[in-house]
């Protein structure tokens, strides 16, 4: 029973879904299933602090036989003993743990330690959820472009100088197939930094606006890449795309596709609900047509 004294390896950022790896921890799980842990992973976890990707698919083969990826979490460990998941008595990235991809198997599995293991992503799920996510990254700040003018006071910028809406704002961000939802809440703090509700209020000039950015956004095919200082996984990551109004960094943990010109016609709708104290607003991104 090694634990490892150092994060698993990821090869998930620069979109990798295929990997020779090696079996360096087997955990019997509470729920009956086992949590197998590799010296390096093209698999994407569920991250728990911001859990807006879904884990990958795939399978682990291992010469003849072939084992389901039902799950993808994140473990930890201090040399003795492995917390996986909500029972994580950490944050990813805190000194002295080590961060792990804990992949599940059924509890049938025979994957022993040490032993030479091909690790395979579902390509179909892993290219729909990455051009859901590189999306929302896109829409998120043609959201706070079309809503520039809604701000009476300085605000915190987007990094393409618009007011951060969506960072102020947003409640939480949930990627899907070739989409997300984003959900905000204007409350009265964001009343109080300046925004004026109104702005929210024709949804139909919302998403001219948001559309109309998105197609000369994408139309500009730019590169999409993943910044980090290391490729272990608690390692601090950046989304970074050259837009015609600048460079533009935004950390995140998930996948995305490389070029925008993988993203065909994407649009946004919008839902706007009543709340106690103020407004609820859902954002609703599709990429319709692929390129
Ligand atoms: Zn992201």
């Amino acid at each position: 029973m090694t634990l490892p004294a150092s994060d698993t390896t990821v090869l998930f950022p620069d979109g990798a879904v295929a990997a020779d790896a090696v079996v360096l921890h087997v955990e019997p799980l509470p729920d009956g299933r086992i949590g197998v842990l590799l010296d390096r992973t093209p698999f994407h976890p569920i991250d728990l602090a911001w859990p807006d990707q879904g884990p990958d698919r795939g399978v682990l083969v291992a010469g003849e036989d072939e084992w389901p990826v039902l799950d993808v979490l994140i473990g930890a460990t201090q040399g003795d003993g492995l917390a996986v998941g909500e029972a994580m008595p950490v944050r990813a990235g805190t000194e002295g743990w080590a961060f792990v991809v804990v992949h599940v198997v059924p509890s049938d599995a025979d994957l022993p330690e040490g032993l030479g293991v091909r690790a395979a992503v579902d390509t179909d799920l892993r290219a729909a959820l990455s051009a859901g996510h590189t999306a929302c990254h896109l829409a998120s700040l043609a959201l706070d472009r079309a809503l520039a003018g809604a701000w009476s006071k300085p605000a915190p910028d987007d990094g393409l100088g618009a007011p951060a809406f969506d960072r102020l704002a947003i409640e939480r961000s949930v990627i899907r197939r070739y989409g997300s939802e984003d959900v905000y809440r204007v409350g009265k703090s964001l009343r109080k930094q300046g925004f004026d509700p109104g702005a929210l209020d024709d949804t139909g000039r919302l998403v001219a606006a948001v559309d109309g950015t998105l197609a000369e956004w994408i139309g500009t095919g730019a590169p999409v890449r993943i910044e980090r200082d290391g490729d272990g996984l608690s390692v601090r990551r950046t989304w970074v795309c050259s837009l015609p109004e600048g460079e533009v960094r935004i950390p995140c943990g998930g996948t995305h596709v490389i070029s925008l010109a993988e993203l065909g016609e994407t649009t946004v709708r919008f839902a706007t609900e009543p709340q106690k104290g103020g407004l609820g607003l859902t954002m609703t991104t599709r990429v319709v047509a692929e390129a």
